[in-house]
């Protein structure tokens, strides 16, 4: 896995949903900032904006029959085109559905190398499949549908937040110390360039209700700790896969 994020220009975060407000949270901590700082852009779209007529209806009832409503595809496409249309660079398309490919930190550190990331975020049964068919055959468009796990959410919106928090902050600038990056779970990798997850942390005080912080993270022995870290990240990494 590259850990280098290389970006040409400013990256633009675009998100499209019927609930906006469900994506303020984007004004906080390290994304806020980086929003503040000018590191980043990211702006969100209300999808009823582009929908028709006096009740500004974003659904209708699935073809074939079945429980709930599909979103229609008509808004989708007008409100993607316009936020298209406003940047040359080529887009990524991220349709947020339980039946994507899952994400993962290999999955973030693409999506961090990208100029401009337009999210999808579904609700009821999700969006027409011809808007994934449509924007699948335009060159200017990548589309991928993503699945953040195995379970289904009401909306794309906090499957949105999850993916935007773990893809900006691989994105220089953003984090204080990028070093901290390398050392983190899904970034380790093993002798066998095997992914680990991280060793265990400790602060002070070195001793809290009857626990001790192993002995070897007060030696001050700089071989003895990276070997004790290498070897704790291997055993929890084993232990997931039990
Ligand atoms: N009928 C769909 C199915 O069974 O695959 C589930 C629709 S779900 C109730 C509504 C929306 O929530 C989806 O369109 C998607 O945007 C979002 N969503 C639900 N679970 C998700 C997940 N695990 N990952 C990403 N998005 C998800």
């Amino acid at each position: 896995m590259s850990l280098e994020v290389n970006l040409l220009s400013k990256p633009r975060f675009d998100v499209i949903s019927i609930f906006p407000e469900y994506l303020a949270p984007l004004s906080l901590s390290l994304v806020g900032k980086a929003r503040e700082n000018e590191v980043i852009e990211i702006a969100v779209t209300d999808l009823r904006d582009f929908a028709e007529g006096v009740h500004r209806s974003v659904d209708d009832t699935p073809y074939g029959g079945g429980a709930g409503m599909v979103m229609s595809a008509e808004p989708w496409a007008k409100a993607i085109d316009s936020i298209a249309s406003e940047r040359s660079s080529h887009h990524e398309l991220i349709i947020l559905t339980p039946a994507g490919k899952r994400f993962n930190q290999q999955m973030a550190y693409e999506l961090a190398q990208r100029d401009h990331l337009i999210f999808a975020c579904g609700r009821y049964e999700g969006i027409d499949y011809r808007v994934t068919e449509h924007y699948r055959e335009s060159p200017d468009f990548t589309v991928r549908e993503i699945s953040i796990g195995d379970y289904v959410l009401n909306g794309g919106e906090v499957a949105t937040l999850v993916i935007l928090e773990a893809v900006i902050r691989l994105i220089p600038g953003v984090i204080g110390n990028p070093a901290s990056l390398e050392e983190e779970s899904h970034s380790l990798l093993g002798e066998n360039e095997e992914q680990l997850v991280e060793y265990p942390s400790f602060t002070k005080p070195a001793q809290w209700r009857g626990l001790d912080v192993p002995a070897v993270l007060l030696s001050g022995n700089h071989g003895e700790i990276a070997r004790w870290r290498a070897e704790e990240s291997m055993a929890r990494t084993k232990k997931l896969a039990e």
